[in-house]
């Protein structure tokens, strides 16, 4: 490790103590950022990535709610708002019972140079609570984000900060947040991305995100002169991503063997076809039951229950082609790395946010594995909430068709940015360092061009 990336971290640790997914997540970027820096002194002296790693703002707040047997509960919220070069900050609401103000910095700085990667005017933010929506009634879901809109609403906007989804956060979360912000401001704007389609929400943005890491995927494969087409695969996660990741992975020909919840994971030997996909669905989003119960209706598959003590996740121990981390963060750790290499896996397409620990990462690196990182990977996601913003300010909406173009559109030209930025800075192949590069060049840019504010 470089110096520069010694002397950074020293800071970084010793002014954001007990943050490990920060650190984590700033000095993979760092490292990449060196070959930059040595012929782009500029930077360096400006105090850029510097001044990166400090959030323009970080709001915190109280978030007291009563539930319907009269029971009060106190959550606390956040907005990290990381940075607005390039546009007003962008970003999803996670609600999880392991938020805190550590995982939403890493997320809001990862989500910097991926909002940067599509080219879309879109700066970063992330935000949400250690509100658990896991078997929660509707009545409550809809009074704790009532409540929690009651507070982030004086907060953001449309040409400020435009939140999204996240874990925890889907379609119902965003239709009880926006009703409230809508009344408390008296305006319908496109404040929040993941609206429902009767109001204001984009076609293809439920699916963005696991759509878009599989055109990644197959972007790479391309590289490569092959296709999804017969490729087994291993996706966990059950939540919004996987299931749209699954769901496109049979479009084009793959094959899908897994799919998880915190609790467990099935392998359908046979695979998981489209009419299973859909008893998924429906059971994780209209009876939000558990994935154990997919081995009740398909009894050819097995369910494993996984702790999170054990020292290596079986999920990633299973003969494959690909692999599709689409959960959480650092749920590849270097012996489910290695294992997805003994397995025969060679390509791995993150749709969670920072799903492989560094050491993981390294080992995928060193051994020519096809990694496409969670900033390039799952950038569809955002990407399309930016073409939400595009239709809400038209008050055009745009036909399937026409998004899911635009989508693949951009996935085609992230890769090209992380393959020509890893060539251009002496690291083929590297797409680490290809979007670490790609989406920092053009936040510093402008970040140079507006002075230091
Ligand atoms: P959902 O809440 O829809 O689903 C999350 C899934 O991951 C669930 O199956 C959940 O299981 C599982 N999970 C969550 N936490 C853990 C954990 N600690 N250990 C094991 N499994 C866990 O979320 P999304 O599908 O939207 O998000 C998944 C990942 O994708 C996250 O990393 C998110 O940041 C990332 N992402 C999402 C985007 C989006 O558009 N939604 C955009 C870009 C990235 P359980 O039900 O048991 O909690």
């Amino acid at each position: 490790m470089s110096d520069y990336v010694n002397e950074l971290m020293a800071q970084v640790k010793a002014k954001n103590p007990a943050e490990p997914e920060f650190h984590q997540a700033v000095e993979e970027v760092a490292e990449s950022l060196a070959l930059v820096y040595d012929r782009h002194p500029e930077y360096r002296a400006a105090k850029i990535l510097e001044r990166i790693i400090e959030p323009e703002r970080i709001i915190t707040f109280r978030v007291p709610w009563v539930d319907e047997q009269g029971e009060v509960h106190i959550n606390r919220g956040f907005r990290i708002e990381m940075n607005s070069a390039i546009g007003p900050y962008k970003g999803g609401l996670r609600f999880h019972p392991s938020v805190n103000q550590g995982i939403l910095k890493f997320l809001a700085f990862e989500q910097v140079f991926k909002n940067s990667l599509t080219s879309l005017p879109m700066g970063g933010g992330k935000g949400g609570s250690d509100f658990d929506p896991k078997g929660k009634s509707d009545m409550k879901i809809m009074r704790f984000c009532q409540a929690f809109m009651q507070e982030l609403f004086r907060h953001i906007g449309p040409n400020t900060d435009v939140p999204a989804g996240d874990i925890g956060v889907g379609g119902r979360e965003i239709g009880f947040m926006f009703g409230m912000y809508k009344k408390l401001r008296n305006e319908f704007t496109g404040v929040l991305t993941g609206k429902g389609l009767n109001w204001g929400g984009s076609l293809i943005r439920p699916e963005a995100t696991g759509y878009g890491a599989v055109y990644f995927a197959a972007e790479m494969l391309g590289s490569k002169n092959e296709t999804l087409e017969g490729k087994t695969c291993l996706v966990s996660g059950s939540g919004n991503v996987a299931q749209f990741t699954t769901e496109k992975i049979l479009e084009l020909g793959g094959k899908v063997l897994t799919l998880s919840d915190s609790a467990g994971y099935i392998y359908d030997p046979e695979g998981i076809n489209t009419e299973k996909l859909h008893f998924v669905m429906d059971l994780k989003n209209v009876r939000r039951g558990r994935i154990k119960e997919y081995v009740e209706k398909y009894p050819n598959a097995t369910y494993t229950a996984v702790d999170p003590t054990m020292e290596y996740n079986p999920i990633w121990d299973h003969k494959a082609d690909c692999a599709f981390p689409s959960a959480t963060q650092n749920e590849i750790n270097l012996k489910d790395a290695q294992n997805l290499r003994k397995n025969g896996v060679y390509v791995v397409s993150e749709g969670a946010n920072m799903p492989t620990t560094p050491d993981g990462v390294r080992l995928f690196l060193e051994d020519g594995i096809l990694y496409g990182p969670g900033k390039a990977a799952n950038a569809g996601g955002v990407a399309v909430s930016g073409l939400e913003m595009s239709q809400n300010s038209q008050r055009l909406p745009w036909t399937r068709e026409e998004v899911d173009k635009r989508l693949q559109m951009i996935m085609h030209n992230i890769h090209k940015t992380c393959v020509d930025n890893a060539d251009r800075f002496g690291t083929p192949g590297n797409y680490v360092n290809g979007a670490n590069i790609g989406g920092f060049l053009k936040v510093a840019d402008a970040m140079i061009d507006q002075g230091v504010v």
